[in-house]
């Protein structure tokens, strides 16, 4: 199927579900990503930075690009300016960088911000335990922070084919969100996703709740990683 195809076999799939999809980009060239726009979709996923700046530099500025992937606090600066969504905050210390440099920029709209927890017993996955997202959100810090907006979480799971397994990540994602949802954010809509789901369980993540599901080779084919 074409790139515009799976776009609208997405918008199909989802169209009864609170689910939006992020079309994720990454090694994908610039004119792959116009495929999908013309397709009518707006909304994309990069995990590098450089990655993203040149894409974005090539392509019309409606998109919504979200980082999905670890953010070093030295490369915050060259996203700051248009970045609508951070999927990937897992550190006080990014929070606050990401505050700084969009108060430089004068941002009218702050950069929404989504905390990535670690859900997956793989160590390697970036991300905060429950309890270390807790302590940003009670902290003064955070508080004072008017440039930044946290819009929800977000996880990435065990890479397995075990359906019960992925359930169960995908549930402690979702119980994570209610329980900061209930703590934090109670009259406060802008705190409303959960992002979870790709190509290979999609499916599972949407019934477990999903808001955003996170989709690359299921879009655009498969990744080639030595251009
Ligand atoms: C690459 C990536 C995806 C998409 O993976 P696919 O399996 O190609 O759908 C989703 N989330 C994150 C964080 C990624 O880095």
């Amino acid at each position: 199927m074409s790139i515009a195809e799976n776009i609208l076999y997405f918008d199909e799939q989802l169209r009864n579900t609170p689910c939006r999809l992020v079309a994720v980009s990454k090694t994908h060239p610039a004119e792959k990503v116009r495929e999908a726009y013309d397709a009518g979709h707006r909304l994309f996923g990069e995990n590098k930075v450089q990655e993203l700046v040149e894409k974005r530099d090539q392509l019309p500025h409606d998109i919504a690009w979200h980082l999905i992937g670890h953010l070093q606090t030295n490369k915050v600066k060259y996203i700051a300016q248009f970045i609508d969504t951070i999927q990937s905050v897992d550190s006080l210390k990014l929070l606050r960088e990401i505050n700084r440099r969009a108060e430089m920029f004068g941002r009218t709209l702050p950069i929404n911000c989504m905390l990535q927890i670690s859900i997956a017993d793989e160590e390697t996955k970036f991300g905060m335990s429950y309890e270390e997202a807790v302590a940003l959100l009670q902290s003064e810090e955070y508080r004072q922070m008017n440039y930044v907006s946290i819009t929800g979480v977000m996880g990435i799971a065990t890479n397995t084919d075990d359906e019960e397994k992925l359930r169960q990540e995908f549930r402690y994602l979702r119980q994570c969100f209610q329980q900061l949802k209930d703590t934090f954010f109670v009259a406060k809509d802008s705190f409303r996703e959960i992002s979870m789901g790709m190509t290979s369980d999609w499916q599972l993540a949407v019934a477990e709740g999903s808001t955003m599901i996170r989709v690359g080779s299921g879009i655009f084919g498969e990744r080639h990683y030595n251009r």
